[in-house]
């Protein structure tokens, strides 16, 4: 028994389906795929309701394991990845290095092209190492191994490597580049993790866009949802099961077996459980309070708002391609800083940092030819503000996220018809966020790896036997990728296995 829909949790499914258990997933939304999830918000207009912009999962060889591509999963690669539409001048992030470079130099400089390129060919051993170690269960082999492929170029100055890694994302941005706009472009895509890129550690984070330039992120053609519509279809084939609108609401898990009791009120045994839904949720489950309340989920990231316009915003700064890339509209680290201080003081952001996403400018299966969809990401948002509700205040936050808008794209507030606003608090409504933390869990060191969400309930093992647990509140964490789904998968299928033979052999 699977509990949740989101994509990891239908990733275990196919894969625990495959290796030959009946599997059946209980969801409790009417919609599949949790965070990755496309829903038609206005007629004839498909939105995504979480995620847009698969990175992860591409470096994967998912998709092609589980041949997605004949369920009719087709990915349009993003390229470039990011641009800066900066009025005194842009920046286009090609998954070209070499583009991206030059872009770099025409507008800041010939020292920040260098920098960039010899920080890409710095943080592409580690980021490969990262992903490898995402792609494994976190056990100590499994991170020993991912931190010497990480580290071996430096043998020789091990103290020093570990320094590297263990600094502030804006330190080690500080002292590389030069130019402001590209310290807030390569600041503001470490802080998509959620920690601040001022927080001790976040520097790999930073690293990461080296995975641009392996790997071209991707948007499934119709949206989102279409990775986890795709999986759907292929556990179906597997002989899984799926039952939408009818949840868990109590999970009992003993060494005779484990049982789960959904919402509709029907008691459904079997073997094992593994949890693909929030952590939190799945200890409340248990009747765990003491592990729901240990699990440190933050209190919000961010929030978005989908806008439902007659054209693409038309920003100062023309750059190739902007439309298809993740439209960075930030002005500064200063601003960084200052958003995550509004948050602090539970307060929604004054100024915040946006990312832009325009996917009907290149699907034109997501709306008519005279409607345009643009989701606006910002950080950072509170769950519980120190003034007020949400509800009391969400109209006049996302009236200022039009705003910022508006002021990056002249024009683009009057070509809105509509929008559709998730706070911290709708994200938690809607897709069962707890918190409306888009991770799940805190990224941040005491809640990785195998400590991930709390260091006796890592390894997809709980404390509970029969009882696992996957998802973004689980190594290697939030985001599109579905590694958490296959590594718990194939835990499982050793354990039940293990356990299989045992009871054969007495
Ligand atoms: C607005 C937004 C934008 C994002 N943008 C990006 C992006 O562009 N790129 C990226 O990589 N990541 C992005 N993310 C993050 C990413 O989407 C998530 O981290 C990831 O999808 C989590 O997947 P999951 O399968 O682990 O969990 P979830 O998607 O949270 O799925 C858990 C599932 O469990 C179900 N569930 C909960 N309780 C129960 C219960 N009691 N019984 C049965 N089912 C239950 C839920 O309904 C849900 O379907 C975004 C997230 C949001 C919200």
């Amino acid at each position: 028994m699977v509990i949740g829909a989101g994509h990891n949790g239908l990733v275990a499914g196919c894969y625990l389906a495959k290796a030959g258990f009946d599997v059946e997933v209980v969801e409790r939304d009417t919609v599949i795929g949790g965070a990755v999830s496309t829903v038609e918000r206005w007629p004839g207009v498909r939105v995504d309701r979480g995620s847009s912009i698969h990175v992860m999962v591409r470096h994967t060889d998912l998709v092609e394991d589980l041949d997605l591509g004949s369920l009719g999963l087709v990915y349009d690669d993003v390229e470039p990845w990011a641009a800066l539409p900066h009025p005194d001048g842009a920046l286009r992030f090609s998954n070209d290095l070499a583009q991206t470079c030059a872009s770099i130099e025409t507008a800041c400089g010939s020292a920040d092209a260098a920098a960039y390129r010899a920080f890409v060919e710095t943080w592409t051993p580690p980021t490969r190492a990262f992903l490898a170690a995402g792609s494994r269960p976190p056990t100590a082999r499994n991170l020993g191994r991912a931190a010497w492929a990480a580290s071996r170029r430096h043998v020789h100055n091990r103290s020093e490597t570990v320094r590297n890694f263990m600094q502030p994302a804006d330190d080690l941005i500080t002292a590389t580049f030069r130019d402001p706009r590209l310290r807030a472009a390569i600041g503001w895509w470490a802080a998509q993790s959620g920690p601040p890129p001022h927080a001790v550690g976040t520097a790999p984070i930073a690293g990461t866009l080296a995975m641009f330039h392996m790997q071209p992120a991707g948007r499934p053609r119709g949206g989102s949802g279409r990775l986890s519509e795709a999986l759907a279809a292929r556990l179906a084939s597997y002989g899984g099961a799926l039952r939408c609108g009818d949840g868990a609401a109590h999970v009992s898990a003993d060494d005779a077996g484990c049982t789960v009791v959904t919402s509709s009120g029907e008691k459904i045994g079997c073997r094992a459980v593994l949890a693909a839904c929030h952590g939190v949720t799945t200890a409340r489950l248990i009747g765990d309070v003491a592990a729901a309340g240990a699990m440190r989920v933050g209190h919000g990231i961010g929030m978005a708002v989908r806008f439902l316009t007659t054209q693409l915003p038309a920003y100062h700064a023309d750059v190739p391609g902007v439309h298809t890339s993740m439209q960075l509209l930030v002005d500064s680290p200063e601003q960084i800083r200052a958003a995550y201080g509004d948050f602090l003081r539970r307060e929604p952001a004054v100024d915040p940092p946006l990312i832009v996403m325009t996917p009907t400018a290149t699907d034109p299966t997501l709306a008519p030819p005279d409607r345009h969809v643009v989701t606006a990401w910002a950080q950072w948002h509170p769950h519980e503000l120190r003034d007020g509700t949400w509800d009391e205040r969400r109209d006049t936050v996302a009236d200022g996220i039009a705003a910022t808008i508006d002021r990056w794209a002249p024009g683009f507030a009057g070509s809105v018809i509509d929008r559709f606003v998730q706070t911290p608090v709708d994200l938690e409504r809607e897709l069962g966020l707890v918190a409306g933390n888009v991770m799940h869990v805190e990224m941040e060191l005491d809640a990785m790896f195998a400590l991930r969400p709390l260091p006796e309930w890592s390894g997809y093992r709980s404390p509970y036997p029969g009882l696992y647990l996957c998802g973004a509140s689980t190594h290697p964490g939030g985001g599109v990728w579905g590694a958490s789904g296959r590594n718990a998968a194939a835990v499982m299928v050793r354990d039940l296995n293990r356990r299989s033979r045992r009871r054969r052999h007495r």
